[in-house]
């Protein structure tokens, strides 16, 4: 499969290049093979692409709420309809895979395209009497907004965002991580076929002064945010210049507690799907995994029995279940907190290398014994890297798990429903499991408290981010006055 696009930039509903741009080499984490090469972003080509979708916003907001829907419903069925190609790019791009790619990420984006096309003709605004005179508020697009993305999800991140943004009539700038670049040059060619009108969706490609450029122009209302927290305090300050809206989804270090009572297989699952999805590389990931003393040595040897079934190997190949790192920086930087976990005595129980093949594959890990002041169960590591701690009580795991300057999601197995709920209103985060880990569907809110994030993405809770509201007084009778 070919995998150059066209051009490195989808603007004002066309293809666009500017060679003077910085080159962005874009490798097949599988085989460290160079498979594209495009070009950053020049001045130039984020003026034209600010200037298309500042003038394509008016347009777009004047649609009926039912006509910009119909567009997004349309790019849902044309998704779907090419799911296959789609998810093999996803797989060029990330490593991912294709045994995931092909049934989460053209999927879950088709997904919300679907849900928000959906949704789009029930945003309204509300009426307020006051005596004769009466308020009614109108709900309004921001303007323009940028969207930043982390390379873990290109075609969900891309999707995730532009989905909610053009439902309310708003227009989009995506910067897409240099690391992922392809994907979401589909999702702009997608929504143009779709019958988006030029300038509504574009895609700019850069490293991250890109990103800090579109988040500082003036033509910017709106900044939506998918990356590090150390990414997020700058884009967040920069945004705050402006005065613009934000939504930050950002790292975590989240915490899945196991009771003696949990169902074992279930408990395995959820630790599984919660750390070596995606070879680890999931924000919200219950990285410490908390089991009670009374479960951990079943645990621990049916976690190392069901990770007989990795099957590493091209990720094209859809009997694969566990692909490469994203790339040969994030393997270092992974290594580097496995050689740290081994230095300050956490008990190996699994894993912790490098496998003897090309592209950037690390063993799934798992440590035991891990106490709460080691860096590797404080510090977020985005790789397939799970640290089991033990406790012993309700009160005591829930001061520990949140322990942590994260929030983005927590989770518990047990089969006591209330304690359940118990630990979920105790938990300090934005998005929490009772006896499942890791599923984001779109018709739930997700995001982070603390230092994960600010704002929500998917649900109708989108939509409170994606628009504002307009308050209109309106007087039946004489306006009085003092003098
Ligand atoms: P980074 O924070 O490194 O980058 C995120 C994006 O921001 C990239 O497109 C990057 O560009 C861009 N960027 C970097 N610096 C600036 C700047 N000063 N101004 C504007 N944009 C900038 O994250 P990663 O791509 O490494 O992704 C991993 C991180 O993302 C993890 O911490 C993970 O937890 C988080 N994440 C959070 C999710 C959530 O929903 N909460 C989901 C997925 C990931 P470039 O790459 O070109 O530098």
């Amino acid at each position: 499969m070919n995998v150059q696009p066209t051009a490195s930039h989808f603007v004002d509903g066309r293809y666009v290049e500017d060679t003077a741009g910085e080159i962005i080499t874009v490798i097949y984490p599988a085989t460290g093979e160079v498979i594209a090469t495009l070009h950053s972003a020049t001045p130039a080509i984020v003026d034209q692409a600010l200037t298309a979708a500042k003038r394509a916003q008016r347009e777009w907001a004047a649609w009926t709420a039912t006509a910009r829907g119909r567009v997004l419903r349309r790019a849902a069925d044309i998704m779907r309809a090419r799911n296959h190609d789609l998810s093999v790019l996803e797989t060029y791009d990330t490593g991912k895979p294709y045994q995931e790619t092909s049934v989460a990420d053209a999927t879950s984006g088709a997904d919300a395209l679907e849900y928000f096309g959906g949704l789009a003709a029930t945003i309204t605004g509300e009426h307020i009497q006051l005596g004769d005179d009466f308020v009614y508020t109108r709900r309004e697009p921001l303007g323009v907004c940028v969207g930043i993305g982390a390379w873990n999800y290109p075609t969900q991140i891309a999707c995730w965002k532009a989905s909610p943004a053009l439902a309310c009539g708003n227009a989009m700038v995506f910067k897409p991580s240099e690391t992922t670049p392809l994907c979401a040059l589909k999702v702009a060619e997608i929504l143009h076929e779709a019958g988006a009108p030029a300038g509504v969706y574009n895609v700019i490609q850069g490293y991250g002064a890109v990103g800090a450029a579109l988040v500082t122009d003036p033509r910017v209302d709106k900044v939506s945010l998918t990356g590090s927290v150390p990414t997020g305090r700058k884009v967040y300050a920069a945004a705050a210049e402006g005065i613009r809206h934000v939504t930050m989804e950002l790292g975590g270090k989240s915490p899945l507690v196991i009771f003696d009572d949990a169902d074992l297989e279930n408990a395995v699952s959820g630790a599984i799907l919660g750390n070596f999805y995606s070879s680890g590389q999931v924000c919200s990931n219950g990285t410490r995994v908390f089991v009670q003393s009374g479960i951990k040595p079943a645990f621990l040897k049916r976690l190392t029995e069901r990770l007989a079934g990795v099957k590493m190997g091209d990720p094209q190949d859809p009997d694969v279940n566990f692909g490469p790192m994203v790339s040969a920086h994030q393997r270092d930087l992974v290594e580097g907190f496995i050689a740290q976990g081994i230095a300050e005595g956490a008990t190996l129980v699994t894993g912790g290398k490098r496998v003897d093949r090309a592209g950037f594959f690390l063993e799934p890990t798992v440590f035991a014994d891990v106490t709460d002041d080691m860096t590797i169960a404080r510090e977020e590591i985005f790789g397939p890297v799970m640290s089991v701690l033990d406790f012993q009580t309700e009160q005591e795991v829930l001061a520990r798990a949140n322990d942590t300057i994260y929030g983005l999601a927590a989770g518990v197995f047990t089969a006591d429903l209330t304690r359940a709920h118990r630990m979920v209103a105790g938990f300090e985060a934005g998005t929490c499991y009772i006896n499942t880990y890791n599923l984001a569907p779109v018709e739930a809110p997700f995001g982070g408290s603390k230092l994960s994030g600010v704002g929500r993405e998917n649900s109708k809770a989108a939509i409170e981010h994606y628009s504002q509201i307009k308050g209109v007084y309106v007087a039946m009778g004489d306006v009085e006055a003092p003098f």
